[in-house]
């Protein structure tokens, strides 16, 4: 609710606050018990900053992280610990979060062990979990390097789900890896959800990604999130103009009638020093006066699909 992450920008030697990155600016959502929430935008828009709030690694500026209705966002030491077990991340490059020098058994267990689970119990579940990932149980006396970038990320699953979490944050969870390997790598977090009753929030900036996993997404634009709805909505749909110049500019699936290609003039704004008004009035093909001084609010427009776009006010 309403999630700000602004970080201090600093000059001399006194380090003074001379600004803001506003890498996050007032994001609101909800995700839903079993859902799969996508969140796309390119690079710098805000998306892994939101994640990592969620997840407690990282601290807002201001705004509140409520899980399975507990206010999380001031946990701090024990009370912490106790909810952690329930959320977990699966990062982009499975092998910069593997440890190299230990052991896939170890690796997987590390959490169970820290939670007081026997050593016994603790490979037993390693067992299981590795063949519910798609690997052998042998495999759990090998190293990280002995594996490819798939069977890694699906090491990388098996040790977020040793503890049995609610939530899993996916940040680019399948951008290292090939095509080929990507939808396996999908279909398999698919079938996890079911087994284990996941919820994902999955963040990436491949918008054909996005639409294989998702349930309902959300669009991020220099720290805003610009267009929240169901995934057939917003794909067959969009309503904000930066997600219609994104739809356009990515590939389509054979069947569906081509899009004509919007380009967009000129780069992303700093978030240093973002535009006033609409985040995304400097590059709007249907800019009007009124985007230049005033932030529209992200609005229902139709059925769960909500846009925060003037044109619709
Ligand atoms: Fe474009 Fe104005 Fe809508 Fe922003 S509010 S997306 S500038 S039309
Ligand atoms: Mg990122």
């Amino acid at each position: 609710r309403n999630l700000k992450k602004y970080f201090p920008i600093t000059a001399g030697l006194l380090r003074r606050t001379v600004g803001h990155v506003k890498a996050v600016d007032d994001v609101s959502f909800t995700v839903k018990a079993g859902e799969t929430l996508g969140i796309v935008g390119e690079s710098g828009c805000g998306k892994s900053t939101t994640g990592r709030m969620i997840m407690r690694v990282l601290e807002p500026t201001s705004g509140q992280i409520v899980f399975d209705g507990q206010d999380i966002t001031k946990l701090h030491g024990k009370e912490l610990r106790a909810v952690r077990p329930k959320f977990q991340m699966v990062f982009q490059d499975p092998y910069a979060s593997l440890n190299p020098k230990m052991g896939i058994e170890e690796i997987i267990a590390e959490p169970l062990i820290v939670n007081g689970v026997s050593r016994k119990q603790a490979t037993e579940r390693v067992v299981h979990l590795l063949e519910r990932v798609g690997l052998r149980a042998e495999d759990r006396h090998r190293y990280p390097h002995e594996f490819s970038g798939g069977q890694r990320q699906r090491i990388g699953i098996a040790r977020a789900l040793a503890l049995n979490p609610k939530l899993i944050v996916a940040d680019e969870a399948v951008s290292a890896l090939d095509v080929s390997i990507q939808s396996q790598i999908l279909n398999l977090m698919m079938d996890l959800k079911k087994e284990f009753n996941l919820s994902y929030i999955f963040i990436s900036h491949n918008l054909a990604v996005v639409r294989h996993i998702s349930d309902r997404v959300g669009v991020m634009y220099l720290g805003h999130m610009v267009e929240l709805a169901d995934k057939r909505s917003l794909y067959a749909n969009p309503r904000h103009p930066y997600t219609e110049a994104l739809l356009s500019a990515a590939p389509e699936p054979k069947r569906q009638g081509r899009r004509e290609r919007i380009i967009l003039q000129g780069d992303v704004p700093s978030p240093a020093n973002p535009p006033k008004g609409c985040p995304f009035h400097t590059r709007c093909p249907k800019v009007m006066d009124v985007c230049k001084v005033e932030r529209p609010a992200l609005k229902e427009v139709a059925p769960n699909h909500l846009v925060a776009c003037h044109l619709y006010s």
